[in-house]
């Protein structure tokens, strides 16, 4: 059970305070869209995200938007926004992860993952040793995929908490 547990819980992601992890020596940050920092599968970047991943920037990570969905939904939430992003990353499975630290030339260990999901976003960040920082969802209604993994979710909670 330890490995679906998040290193922090965040009530939503702009409680995020980037400049406490840039001096902890943490330099990229991974993030999660549907249901993290937008509504899952139809929400665009709004000006509280933009504005969010542009201090995160300003300050001087490297941020990545990582998703599980496809390149056209990803696409759809950055719009005009100069960020990079991976799409279709398999989440839990390490690889991807392992990939961007590679691209980035930094430490899996100095990566921040956030994201609403214990079995995609947290248990990746735990098998490929980045910090994983759960935030609560947006909203209360997942999409049809992911309230499965919510359910399986819900159960672990109960262990972990
Ligand atoms: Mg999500």
């Amino acid at each position: 059970m330890a490995l679906f547990k998040p290193k922090e819980i965040l009530n939503i992601y702009t409680d995020f305070d980037g400049e406490k992890y840039l001096k902890d020596g943490f330099k990229a940050i991974l993030l999660d869209v549907d249901n993290t920092i937008a509504i899952p599968d139809t929400g665009t970047c709004d000006e509280k995200a933009e504005a969010f991943i542009n201090n995160l920037k300003s300050l001087g990570f490297k941020v990545v938007i990582f998703s599980n969905n496809n390149t056209s939904r990803v696409k759809m939430f950055i719009r005009d926004l100069d960020v990079d992003y991976y799409s279709f990353a398999l989440k839990p499975l390490p690889f991807s992860y392992l990939n961007i630290a590679k691209k980035l030339n930094v430490k899996p260990s100095e990566i921040i993952v956030m994201g609403d999901q214990l079995l995609t976003d947290i248990l990746g960040a735990n098998l490929s040793g980045c910090y994983g920082i759960y935030c609560k969802k947006l909203q209360e209604k997942d999409s049809t995929w992911t309230s499965i993994n919510r359910k399986i979710e819900n159960i672990i909670w109960r262990f972990i908490k």
